[in-house]
């Protein structure tokens, strides 16, 4: 199956060869022609398999064949729970559209209000959103929605996760009843069936990866270790072993300061990136560690949701996440489109009760490595792994709604999102291969080319 017998013309079919795709992956096969007949759509699947790509071929393809928008209006809306994410899919809308004239812009909180006003008046055909400045905006008449034929919410799960559903349901209810709605998210947890029945209709359901999988290419272990040891030990695996991009999580953003400033002790050039940090540190951020001037990137799960980095050799849960599907989105920034990688928890004795639903989820014991002098005085129990499927856990985090695309008036420090954008694109294109790289490689999906599938969990989906 190519992309071509997909339907989709020669402008994107250009753009994507562009990338060195050489042929849709399974979500993508399934999403497309889904999305092009103009159908709702309910998709899951794991991180790094290519979501976007799915849903923004069908709709640039779409978009190219009508009426342009016109001044300040907005024909496809994608609604994205950080502004990280935002940045990251209006980037691919350009990447991929490159060869279409067709405008195409991000606004999320944080930056200055005014140079999002100001692209929005000329009109824009896909716009990615996070809530809260879009409904600033449109209560200035920055944007309007007559024109609307699509709406996207990407990673619908942390949107609920994040508390945005209130300003999710304030957002649907400005828009024309008559409209496409796509629904993509890493789990399909009750919430979100719950949002969908107010939300879809008739949706066609793809589910490429049922349940919370793991993908096969990451090699994950746990080193169980005292609580106190774990930055010594951490600081120890990064300089013992060479490690020279790591992505560690930590639970809490005070956790992710107090480790980076250890690591930055013992001379680890390490940055933390969370909800507390303004926008514009955010973004740099991230765009030094794709470009390898920065070598460890603390961060909190939120901050990192839906980040692509490419080919990022190593994730580290310096603490274990409390819902379990978080590890699995953890350990899906490794691995991406193909590649291999490590994902190490440092695990102790007070997290048991964690790891024990982790191993549950993906249906798995972690092999488990103990680090010379690192021996834990507190030992971590072996978890038995029972098949019964746990219950989706979706904490309601209270306080999380603020650390992303919150609005303007809190940490408005006015840094320009147009420049912001363009540092994202051009870190890409640094790293190759990805969107926005001149030097098309061949690449591929996860489960491609391998015996089997990509999942490592059999559990059916229950959920
Ligand atoms: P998801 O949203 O499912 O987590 P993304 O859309 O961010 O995944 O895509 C993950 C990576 O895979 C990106 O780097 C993207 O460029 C790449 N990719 C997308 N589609 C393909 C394809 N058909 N072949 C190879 N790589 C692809
Ligand atoms: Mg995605």
């Amino acid at each position: 199956m190519t992309f071509a017998s997909l339907g989709l013309s020669s402008p994107i079919l250009e753009a994507v060869a562009g990338q060195g795709y050489e042929k849709p992956s399974p979500i993508q096969l399934q999403a497309i022609p889904a999305v092009m007949a103009g159908k709702d759509v309910m998709a899951a699947a794991q991180t790094g398999t290519g979501k976007t790509a799915g849903f923004m071929l069908p709709i640039l393809e779409r978009l190219s064949r009508g009426e342009r928008a016109h001044a300040n209006q907005v024909r496809a809306l994608i609604i994205t729970p950080t502004r990280e994410l935002a940045a990251q899919v209006a980037a691919s809308a350009a990447i991929y559209g490159r060869k279409l004239s067709l405008r195409s812009t991000a606004v999320f909180g944080g930056v200055k209000i005014n140079p999002q006003m100001m692209k929005l008046r000329r009109g824009v055909d896909v716009l990615v959103a996070t809530p809260g400045r879009l409904l600033d905006l449109y209560n200035q008449n920055a944007v309007k929605f007559k024109q609307l034929e699509v709406l996207v919410l990407d990673e619908a799960d942390r949107m609920l996760d994040m508390g945005f559903i209130h300003d999710i349901r304030k957002i649907l209810a400005l828009l024309p009843e008559q409209r496409q709605n796509l629904m993509f998210s890493a789990t399909f947890s009750e919430q979100i069936r719950k949002l969908a029945r107010a939300l879809v209709h008739n949706p066609v359901e793809i589910s490429v990866n049922p349940g919370n999988t793991t993908v096969e290419s990451v090699d994950q272990w746990i080193c169980p270790v005292d609580k106190k040891q774990k930055s010594a030990l951490l600081t120890q695996l990064i300089l013992d072993n060479n490690w020279q991009q790591v992505l560690v999580f930590t639970r809490t953003k005070h956790g992710a300061n107090r480790l980076t400033r250890q690591l930055e002790s013992s001379g680890i050039h390490a940055v933390a990136i969370h909800g507390n940090k303004g926008q514009n540190a955010r973004t740099r951020a991230l765009a030094d560690f794709k470009s390898g001037s920065i070598r460890i990137l603390v961060a909190t799960d939120i901050a990192a949701r839906g980040l692509d980095i490419d080919q990022l050799p190593h994730v580290v849960n310096f603490d274990l996440p409390h819902v379990p599907e978080d590890y699995v989105h953890r350990i899906g920034r490794t691995a991406r489109a193909g590649a291999t990688g490590q994902a190490v928890s440092l695990v102790s004795a007070d997290e048991f009760k964690q790891l024990s639903d982790i191993e549950r989820l993906i249906t798995q014991s972690l092999t488990r490595k103990v680090i010379d002098g690192f021996e834990p005085t507190h030992i971590v129990p072996e978890s038995r792994l029972d098949h019964h499927p746990i219950r989706p856990n979706r904490a309601k985090k209270s306080k999380v709604g603020h650390s992303d695309g919150q609005r303007s008036g809190e940490n408005a420090r006015g840094h320009k999102p147009s420049g912001k954008n363009k540092k994202h694109t051009s870190n890409r294109n640094r790293a190759g291969g990805k969107p926005g790289s001149n030097s098309p490689k061949k690449r591929q999906m996860p489960g491609e080319n391998r015996r089997g599938d990509a999942r490592v969990g059999q559990r059916k989906s229950h959920r």
